[in-house]
């Protein structure tokens, strides 16, 4: 290399040093809204210490190291969760970790000379009183919820795709907006129930820990995270994309199709039946709200006719090209509906 050459070669480096420092996105520990020691009413100011400064940060840490691991830089914190079941374990709980303790810092309001926890709008409280019957039936019901929890997890109440409130729990640092959680939606109120929330205090009584939390738990800022999921696009894409059985049917493709391209037709003639039955199944499922126009349902019947002709060559042993063929087409039509799905 010339001179020119090695100036031109620095100057490149340099410049992509500084830009990379710059553009990287990492995520960062936010800050809490008082003291640690603001919070002992309900939670003394060591476990708020150790758990914000050690714990969250922990978190944060790993998933940053976990993102860059599985060169997901860029990802929205929102787009790690949604698809958690395809991401390695370092992300999903990290940024499950992130995302849980950073909703329940915000939640939670002191009663002190220069604040108080707000109280919930009207918006709100008749969205509690639809789907619980009251304020203290919600009470009641998040406790209960929270008790249950066998072993580390949190309890949610949860703005669904349907834009009604429900109560859950879900295990570890899962949450609601995980695709692998059972109920789906925006989660409005976390309360954690993990040992670390509450065992310098509380020790093994996490009933006396679920009783003290209501003191902080400010419903004013509940009130406006359940304004705020409402019009939230990700909920209109959780929505889009919480149709079980086309995620079953994806499985059973995944297995049977990757293999057949590489040559090993073994799963294609053992699953043929299997991917069959879901297709069924898929075409008489009920297809997300967003989804239902005739382009969707129309390839469905397609994609159900493709799968059983495919599963009546398999039947008669039919050679791996004339198989290939076929799977190709349901794989084909798969991808339309796919992308009908992600307009
Ligand atoms: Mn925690």
């Amino acid at each position: 290399m010339n001179k020119t050459g090695a100036m031109k070669s620095i100057i490149y480096i340099i410049f992509f040093s500084i830009s990379s420092a710059i553009f990287a996105q990492e995520f960062t520990l936010p800050e809490l809204q008082f003291s640690y020691n603001a919070y002992e009413q309900g939670i003394d100011a060591k476990t708020m210490e150790i758990h914000h400064g050690k714990h969250h940060r922990g978190y944060v840490r790993k998933l940053n190291k976990a993102v860059a691991e599985s060169k997901l830089e860029g990802k929205t914190l929102e787009d790690l969760l949604m698809y958690a079941s395809s991401r390695s374990l370092g992300v999903r709980n990290n940024s499950g970790g992130h995302y849980n303790h950073t909703l329940f810092w915000e939640i939670l309001t002191p009663t002190s000379d220069n604040s108080a926890p707000g109280s919930a709008s009207k918006a709100f409280e008749n969205a509690v009183t639809k789907s619980f019957g009251s304020m203290d039936a919600l009470r009641k019901q998040l406790s209960v919820a929270a008790a249950k929890r066998f072993g580390s997890g949190w309890a949610w109440l949860v703005v669904t795709p349907n834009k009604e409130l429900v109560v859950s729990s879900t295990p570890n640092q899962d949450n609601p907006i995980m695709d692998v959680s059972d109920v789906r939606g925006i989660p409005i109120l976390g309360i954690d129930v993990w040992e670390h929330a509450y065992y310098l205090r509380y020790q093994n009584k996490r009933g006396d820990y679920l009783s003290a939390i209501w003191s902080l738990l400010d419903w004013g800022v509940v009130s406006e995270k359940y304004a705020a999921a409402l019009n939230d696009p990700i909920l209109a894409k959780i929505e889009k994309e919480n149709w079980p059985e086309m995620n079953a049917f994806h499985k059973v493709l995944a297995q049977t199709f990757h293999a057949s391209e590489k040559g090993d037709f073994k799963p294609l003639r053992n699953l043929s039946g299997a991917l069959f039955a879901k297709a069924i199944l898929l075409q008489d499922s009920d297809v997300p709200k967003p989804l239902l126009k005739p382009e969707v349902s129309l390839a469905l019947v397609r994609l159900e006719k493709k799968c059983a002709a495919l599963n009546k060559l398999v039947g008669k042993n039919a050679r791996e090209k004339s198989l290939m063929k076929m799977i190709n087409g349901v794989h084909d039509i798969f991808h339309e509906v796919q992308g009908l799905c992600h307009d």
